[in-house]
């Protein structure tokens, strides 16, 4: 094994795209992963929320799962379905697919960028000095590397080795959820009684005219909540044929199952997302109950947020201080999606008094204005970064427009593909000099002469010119930002570097 720059802990979603983030910058990465393979025991996420497909069309790679996965509806709140169709993004729509197809995928495109996947190895513990970290694997090898970041998941040995403190609240609800036959097969979807929310389902099915229709072959999902709390052992098919009994009276004559699983509404968060050399990042750094479909996305979006930050830092672009505006904005964001869940949670539970205030708020979220701003809020496309005063487009996502260049039309989103920053000027050509900054960014004279539209915002003034860090968000706008263009560029991509010398300068 090499010496990389960046030893990713775990190669789930949020180490994968890390690792894709990190290699674009030209970062040498690896990833310990404790699978032997990238195959999945047990189903957890279903899909992709809007931002994440645009986050992953930012870099030229939404076509490989939309053309695997089905564009649905797929955002909701509580069960409430919200439609996003109206919202201003060129993906005004969830994508259903299962999460071993989405890390096959991004795995895939991880090994196109040579990133090493170390497999079937664990990260067992580590320590860190002032000029890097050494990282211990079971197999009593070690690993130094500049940087560990822990993409291990909610039980990350990472996380608990830095000493992170990862306060929150204890679980009030649990499920099983498996892959079984039956003998007898109760009617498919989603049934909600007196004693919580269960699911029947199967792995393959077609979202027709908004409705999911499951194959009428193969195992049977189940998802069934339990009576009790606090089981400490992995589940068993006894445990699952209990579950069952209690709900329903049968279990249904439960066998042969694939896998079974547990999850409980446990949340918790990371109280800081870095030591030292040392950073967290995914369900490392945040544990949330399913609802909602929201920890993929955000472990995704964590990576994009850090993954340009820590290759700066790395090539010593950037000074190390960059790092901490990764635990900055990205602790905000999972705090309320923790807090989004948890009201969810409250919702969905079975008495009748929860079950009036779920009709009112149901009724809430069939008006136009509520829908849309929750939906932008569970689609990620409402993340607003404290960049300080100005511009409603300060701290959000850039829109991906439809430009014209004197090249030819030019999407936004096309200009992020390489991660790279880009000074997009909408005024006059060749009003910029960013000469100092030319190494590291793009500088785009383009025309755009339509509506600027943000989720949850509205029409917003047309900008003359606009900074755009390789995340897709917005660091400055031209009259518009607290800052000058000079210190937008330091602050984000570091110093201006020296000019050569002129072959006529003296
Ligand atoms: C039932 C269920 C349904 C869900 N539905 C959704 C949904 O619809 N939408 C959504 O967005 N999210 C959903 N989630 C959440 C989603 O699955 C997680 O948020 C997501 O997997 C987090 O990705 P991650 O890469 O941060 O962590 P993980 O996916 O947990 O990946 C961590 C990786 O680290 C590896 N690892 C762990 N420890 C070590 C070690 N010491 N050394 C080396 N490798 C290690 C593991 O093998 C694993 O590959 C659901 C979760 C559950 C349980």
């Amino acid at each position: 094994m090499s010496e990389p720059a960046v030893v990713i802990a775990g190669g789930g979603p949020t180490g994968l795209m890390l690792a894709g983030e990190l290699a674009l910058a030209g970062v040498d990465v690896a990833i310990v992963e404790r699978r032997a393979s990238q195959d999945l025991v047990g189903a957890r996420a279903g899909g992709l929320q809007s931002r994440t497909i645009e986050v992953l069309d930012q870099r030229g790679i939404a076509d490989r799962f939309l053309s695997e996965g089905q564009i649905a509806q797929v955002h909701g709140f509580a069960q409430n379905r919200l439609d996003i169709s109206d919202l201003p993004t060129r993906h005004n729509y969830g994508l259903a697919l299962w999460q071993s197809h989405i890390e096959r995928i991004l795995a895939a495109w991880v090994t196109e960028l040579s990133v090493p996947i170390y497999r079937g190895r664990e990260v067992t513990g580590f320590a860190q000095d002032e000029g890097g970290v050494d990282v211990e694997l079971a197999d009593g090898q070690r690993l130094r590397a500049e940087y560990l970041v822990g993409c291990d998941g909610g039980r990350s040995l990472v996380r608990k080795t830095a000493g992170i403190e990862f306060p929150g609240w204890d679980p009030t609800t649990s499920s099983l959820i498996a892959e079984v036959e039956l003998t007898e097969v109760p009617k498919l979807g989603i049934h909600r009684d007196a004693k919580g929310t269960h699911a029947f389902g199967r792995a393959e099915y077609e979202i027709r005219n908004g409705e999911v229709v499951f194959m009428d072959r193969g195992p049977v999902r189940v998802m069934v909540t339990e009576q009790q709390l606090g089981a400490t052992s992995e589940p068993t098919l006894r445990d699952l044929s209990e579950a069952l009994v209690a709900v329903w009276g049968t279990d249904f004559g439960v066998h042969s199952p694939t896998w079974i699983s547990r999850f409980t509404d446990m949340t918790r968060q990371a109280a800081s997302y870095r030591k030292g050399r040392v950073l967290l990042a995914g369900d490392a750094a945040h544990v949330h109950y399913p609802v909602g479909g929201q920890g993929l996305n955000i472990g995704v979006q964590d990576a994009v947020n850090l993954g340009w930050k820590l290759a700066q830092v790395v090539k010593t672009t950037s000074s190390e201080s960059l790092l901490d505006t990764y635990h900055d904005v990205r602790h905000p964001v999972a705090a309320r999606v923790l807090r989004d869940t948890m009201a969810q949670v409250a919702l969905l539970r079975p008495d009748d008094r929860t079950n009036a205030l779920r009709e009112i708020m149901s009724a809430v979220l069939g008006m136009d204005e509520p829908r849309r701003r929750l939906a932008a809020e569970m689609a990620g496309l409402d993340v607003h970064y404290d960049l300080g005063e100005g511009h409603p487009l300060l701290g959000r996502r850039v829109p991906d427009l439809d430009l014209v260049t004197a090249n030819g039309p030019l999407r936004v989103f096309t200009l992020l593909h390489d991660a790279r920053p880009v000074l997009l000027n909408l005024g006059e050509p060749g009003c910029f000099d960013i000469a100092p900054w030319a190494d590291r960014v793009q500088l785009i004279d383009a025309k755009y002469d339509g509506t600027w539209e943000l989720p949850a915002i509205g029409v917003v003034t047309a900008p003359s010119a606009l900074l755009v860090r390789p995340d897709g968000y917005v660091a400055w706008v031209k009259d518009q930002s607290r800052l000058g263009l000079a210190d937008a560029l330091t602050t984000w991509f570091g110093p201006p570097r020296e000019r050569a010398p002129a072959p006529n300068d003296n």
